[in-house]
């Protein structure tokens, strides 16, 4: 009898903070964002006041990703979902929305600019583009300039004050906090590709087009409308490649690289990877800066 009753006790001691842990964590406010990035500046504007889910495992792409049905029941609990305009959330956002219709869904990317996704065209080529006006998709990689993320980071502050207001004032100072922390982080970027002239850039997939734009540089993109190459397509990006003395082709874990490879061996340089997604973003976007600016030495 007694042991049953020290037994007992053992195991509320146990249960005790396991329980004040849980309620701790049941007052975050559960959000969701739909990539890596955007975890990173909702936790940097939210801090202990905010739980993020990611719907994009890492590894995985989010212009083709798929939400796992695990994903869509957690969705029930969450109060915001923080958009950004890939390409899944456009087959997937009512789904998203309809599995939770009291969750606000905000736009992170409303007030951006978008420029078209890039294109390579040869110089001899550029009067068609006269003739086919832009057909293309918009391109979706915003979060990869900093001035870009401030625009974001101010629609984040917003949807978080809203959602919670007794902690308006924290989220404004963590807003402030982080602003200054971009700024910083745009000057030493601007700092590290200073005195490159137009620096050009061999990527598979363009992921880098705000960036490259931000920083004077140019994104010359092997994938094509999504797809990989075209073997006359592939021999005049061979041919750009020399005769830009491009020595390094980029590629991203989430993509297949095959032409990357074929580019790099036929003028005799190297595959490098670059990850559009990672969480760590500020430290990412420092060492792609340093990675396109040692590409062309
Ligand atoms: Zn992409």
């Amino acid at each position: 009898m007694r042991k049953g009753v020290s037994r007992a006790l053992a195991l509320f001691m146990v249960m005790v903070p396991l329980f004040a842990g849980n309620s701790w964590a049941a007052a975050r406010i559960p959000v969701f964002v739909s990539i890596l990035p955007q975890k990173f500046f909702v936790e940097r504007i939210g801090k202990d006041l905010v739980d993020v889910q990611v719907m994009v495992a890492p590894g995985a792409s989010p212009h083709t990703y798929e939400p796992k049905p695990a994903q869509m029941a957690a969705l029930s609990k969450a109060q915001v979902y923080f958009a950004i305009g890939v390409t899944f959330e456009r087959a997937w956002l009512t789904k998203i929305s309809s599995a939770n219709p009291g969750m606000k869904i905000v736009h992170t990317d409303q007030g951006i600019q978008k420029i078209p996704m890039a294109v390579h065209r040869h110089e001899e080529e550029k009067d068609d583009e006269r003739e086919h006006p832009d057909h293309g998709a918009l391109d979706p990689h915003v979060w990869l300039s900093p001035p870009l993320v401030m625009v974001q980071a101010r629609n984040i502050l917003t949807a978080l004050q809203e959602a919670d207001p007794s902690h308006r004032s924290e989220y404004e100072a963590n807003y402030k906090d982080f602003v200054s922390m971009l700024v910083d982080l745009d000057g030493e970027l601007r700092g590290i590709l200073a005195g490159k002239g137009r620096l050009q850039f061999m990527v598979f997939h363009p992921a880098w087009g705000y960036f490259a734009h931000s920083y004077g540089l140019e994104q010359v993109p092997i994938e094509i409308e999504g797809k990989e190459p075209k073997p006359a397509q592939l021999k005049k990006l061979i041919e750009h490649a020399r005769e830009h003395q491009i020595k390094v082709v980029f590629v991203q874990p989430q993509f297949s690289s095959r032409s990357a490879e074929q580019v790099a061996r036929e003028i005799g340089g190297r595959v490098a990877f670059v990850d559009p997604l990672a969480l760590n973003w500020a430290e990412n976007l420092r060492e792609a800066a340093s990675k396109f600016k040692a590409a062309v030495k």
